[in-house]
């Protein structure tokens, strides 16, 4: 869903739909919904301040200019007047910004932990479609973005917006036909500004793809600088490298261009509404119309709002930047699980470990061929199932299913003769443990890895789970020994090491059904060995599914299961199906025989 939907908004590069831009950011912002309006009514205030002064002002000088000394007290008042309004607004103002402060932090609590609920708690099959490091920068990028837009609405656009508003209202106020002036030459003026955006929009998109691109080909020259020397391609790397720079000047060069244009134009438009509102006053005030108090008001008040305008000049361009990620952050919040916890659901209390497929069929979304085709087959609880057979035959997908990863499209599963979706998805859960392929760990101490499904567990407990997956032998010659930190993804560990740290992780977790997967290739003979004995220490009382590649596992279990193209094809004990002729079992297990006699 996400990738397809994320240019929803963006309609085309240059387009936006604004009417569902704000909504669906306004919808992004509920949980400050209340402090935006808090936010609007302070900001009414100070703008309203900020007017007081100027007009306190007027009547100071209107006072000067018929001059009486009897009324001294009256301007040292009107003087103190003027303090306490400045000093008024400057609390406000202190208000203002704490308010602001406040949503910014807000949101980002707001947004990022809510972005990680979501990606934490949505099925693997949401996971499978999108690049992990691409998801989690884009709604990091996303939240900044979102914040920046607010701090330029709250900070630039609102006040200026309401300081215009109130400013035509008081000259409509001193007289309508200077309010006519100014409602003429504000739109004008945002015209300009809003075609001015559009026009150095591309250029500036333009200018931050060159930049990427140039800091990523100078990345790659460098780390693969061996290569670029042994291949003499130094010259070659200059070529392409100076080439994104020329493009990246004339972007720069474009969009600067076009803003001085503009900004001629826009200083036109301001400075004849300046002196079109000042020659009108000199003539209202000549005639007698108005007092030189009310003349500096009016050029005072306009001059403040007119400049003001270039505070948000921007807007559009913060817009067009947030386009994406609002839309990419609404569209994760909008995203359900595909596997739903059903309510009430049944809370086992003791699961025996029975598992069974009732003509399962299971279908990838993007795939075209069904991974498992009406696949129905048991697992008995407390033995040893062993699934089978060639790559791609549908066993991981299988085990998948048994934990709920993904919900069948036909068919039941069934644990104990409950449907699974019966089950409260985290409580049966519990009682099922993987043991993948790739084991996955934490950058944290081995002890904390083990520990993971059981944060509760003590040292000792830690240790016995160690120690029943074999996992001992290699935490004992490490210097830091359980406090030893495993590095990124367990870049310090081998596959094997990885693989016990994981049976370990299960043993603590002591689940009545353990999924074992077991690796293809890369491990040793020695950690091999370790691993079977481990596996044949957990298996006692446990339902334990494995996917086994190996004969020696497979030779153990109870059952075998034999896929292929996601159907079983044989089912049975090995020594049942290495004496049917012709089965497929016999086959692999002979392939298999021959290449340990090799
Ligand atoms: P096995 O474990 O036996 O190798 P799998 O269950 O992994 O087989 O795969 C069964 C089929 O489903 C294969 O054709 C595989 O390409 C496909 N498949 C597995 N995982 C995915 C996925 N996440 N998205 C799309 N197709 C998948």
């Amino acid at each position: 869903m996400g990738i397809v939907n994320v240019n929803v908004i963006m309609e085309n590069k240059k387009q936006i739909n604004l009417r569902k831009f704000f909504a669906r950011l306004w919808s992004l912002l509920k949980p400050v919904h209340k402090r935006f309006y808090a936010l609007l009514a302070i900001l009414v205030v100070l703008e309203s301040l900020n007017l007081a002064g100027p007009y306190l002002l007027k009547f100071i000088i209107d006072e000067i200019t018929n001059f009486d000394p009897e009324k001294l007290s009256l301007l040292i008042g009107l003087s103190a007047a003027l303090f306490i309004v400045y000093q008024a607004s400057s609390v406000v103002d202190y208000f203002a910004d704490r308010k602001i402060f406040q949503i910014i932090t807000r949101v980002y609590e707001h947004l990022l932990s809510s972005a990680h609920q979501k990606l934490v708690f949505l099925d693997l099959g949401y996971h499978e479609k999108e690049n992990t490091g691409n998801k989690i920068l884009k709604v990091q990028r996303g939240v900044d973005r979102i914040n920046e837009l607010i701090g330029n609405f709250s900070w630039d656009v609102a006040p200026t917006v309401l300081q215009i508003f109130f400013t035509t209202i008081l000259l409509f106020f001193v007289d309508w036909r200077f309010g006519l002036i100014f409602c003429f030459f504000i739109p004008l003026f945002m015209v300009l500004t809003l075609r001015l955006n559009k026009k150095v929009y591309p250029y500036r998109r333009g200018r931050f793809d060159e930049e990427e691109k140039a800091s990523g080909l100078m990345a790659q020259s460098i780390i693969n600088i061996n290569t670029v020397k042994s291949f003499v391609q130094e010259r070659n790397e200059l070529n392409s490298y100076k080439k994104i720079i020329k493009r990246f000047k004339s972007n720069l060069w474009s969009e600067f261009s076009n803003i001085l244009r503009y900004n001629y134009g826009r200083h036109l438009v301001i400075d004849t509404g300046r002196i079109l509102m000042l020659l009108f006053g000199i003539h209202l005030a000549w005639q007698g119309s108005i007092t030189i108090g009310s003349l500096v008001f009016v050029i005072t008040v306009t001059e403040k709002a007119m400049f003001s305008l270039f505070r948000i000049s921007r807007l559009y361009d913060r817009i067009m930047e947030s386009a994406e990620p609002v839309d990419r952050i609404y569209q994760l919040s909008q995203e359900e699980p595909a596997v739903k916890n059903p309510k009430n659901g049944i809370i086992p209390k003791k699961v025996k470990g029975k598992i069974e497929f009732r003509r399962v069929s299971y279908k990838y979304e993007d795939s075209k061929e069904k991974a498992l085709k009406d696949v129905s087959l048991k697992v008995l609880p407390g033995c040893m199932t062993a699934f089978v057979g060639p790559s791609g035959g549908g066993k991981t997908t299988l085990a998948r299913l048994i934990f709920r990863h993904y919900d069948p499209q036909k068919g039941q599963v069934l644990l104990d003769g409950e449907d699974l979706r019966d089950y409260d998805l985290y409580e049966f859960r519990k009682n099922i443990s993987i043991v993948p392929q790739e084991v996955e760990v934490f950058n944290t101490s081995i002890r904390d890895n083990i520990a993971y499904g059981n944060p509760k567990a003590s040292f000792e407990e830690i240790e016995a789970a160690a120690k029943v997956a074999n996992a001992e032998e290699f935490i004992g010659k490490l210097k830091k020994g359980y406090d030893t930190k495993v590095g990124e993804r367990g870049i310090k560990l081998s596959g094997g090491q990885r693989q016990r740290i994981g049976i370990a992780r299960a043993v603590l977790a002591d689940p009545r059904i353990l999924v074992f997967d077991e690796a293809t290739s890369n491990l040793d003979s020695y950690s091999e060995k370790l691993i079977q004995e481990a596996m044949d220490k957990i298996r006692k009382n446990r339902t334990v599914i494995i996917i086994a590649h190996r004969l020696s596992t497979i030779k153990k279990a109870d059952k075998i299961v034999v896929l292929e193209e996601g159907q079983v094809v044989e089912e049975g004990s090995h020594y049942q199906l290495a004496n049917k002729s012709g089965g497929l079992y016999k086959k692999l297990t002979g392939l298999q025989e021959l290449k340990d006699i090799e």
